[in-house]
């Protein structure tokens, strides 16, 4: 199969509060997760970096402009692939070892899980995890993430202030050890990763902890915060995550 080469490789969105998001609309589901971009008075963030297929430099340059801070939610290709485009990376200390032996990634359905360790348990998995080429030439079978040094190392409690806009790291394990949220207190938003989103809840990596999940939903569930935006898919209000949060853990605990 040949694949068409796509006009522009990122989508940008920005909201009324002034966040951007940013999706990479020919990516797989499985496999594409947001970026969101933060503005403050001093600096701007980056909540992660997407798969790395193509160059964020390349295609949003302005983005760049005021070099702007990295901070990855957890250590999966989908949230750190661009992350060496930036000059500056902040993660979670229990993510950093995964981080700097670059983690699993394959842009072939199969080979991903089997990296992964997770068995595809009846899914129908695609072969190619993209619908299209970021530019002529590219070769999906040289997909890799680069091997990433963490600059700043955070843990629970840490603030990074940005000037006018202030971001509370909360360590929520779970989905893997080293997964943080970003809480901004002021306006009641929380950037989530893949702690939770709209959507089946992944705990059954082989990293993953079922156990820790709970504690860290059980925590988010009682945080007072108005809207959450995730790793995956559309943002959601605070009642709607105190929603999902309760589904997981009233469910029955293997
Ligand atoms: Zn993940």
């Amino acid at each position: 199969m040949t694949l068409a080469r796509a006009h522009g490789w990122f989508a940008l969105e920005e909201r009324d509060d002034g966040v951007v998001r940013i999706t990479e609309p020919h990516a797989d589901k499985l496999v594409r997760a947001n970026l969101w971009w933060l503005r403050g008075t001093d600096r701007d963030l980056v909540v992660d970096a997407g798969l790395g297929v193509a160059s964020l430099r390349r295609h949003i340059p302005h983005m760049f402009e005021r070099d702007p801070l990295v901070v990855l939610t957890h250590a999966h290709l989908d949230h750190v692939g661009g992350a060496h485009e930036f000059t500056e990376r902040a993660a979670h200390k229990a993510a950093e070892e995964t981080l700097a032996q670059g983690v699993p990634a394959s842009l072939n359905g199969p080979e991903l899980y089997r990296q992964l360790g997770v068995e595809p348990a009846g899914e129908n998995l695609p072969d190619l995890l993209i619908d299209a080429l970021p530019h002529t030439g590219y070769d999906p079978r040289a997909y890799r993430v680069q091997p990433l040094t963490v600059h700043r190392s955070l843990q629970d409690g840490d603030v990074i202030d940005l000037g006018g806009l202030s971001l509370t790291v909360l360590h929520l394990p779970g989905h893997t050890p080293g997964c943080i949220a970003l809480f901004e207190e002021r306006t009641g938003a929380l950037f989530t990763g893949d702690v939770i989103y709209d959507g089946h809840l992944i705990d059954d990596l082989p990293e993953s902890d079922p156990s820790d999940y709970r504690r860290s939903l059980a925590r988010l569930a009682d945080l007072d915060l108005s809207i959450a935006h995730p790793g995956h898919g559309r943002s959601i209000s605070g009642h709607r995550l105190r929603e999902r949060a309760h589904t997981y853990l009233s469910a029955p605990f293997a």
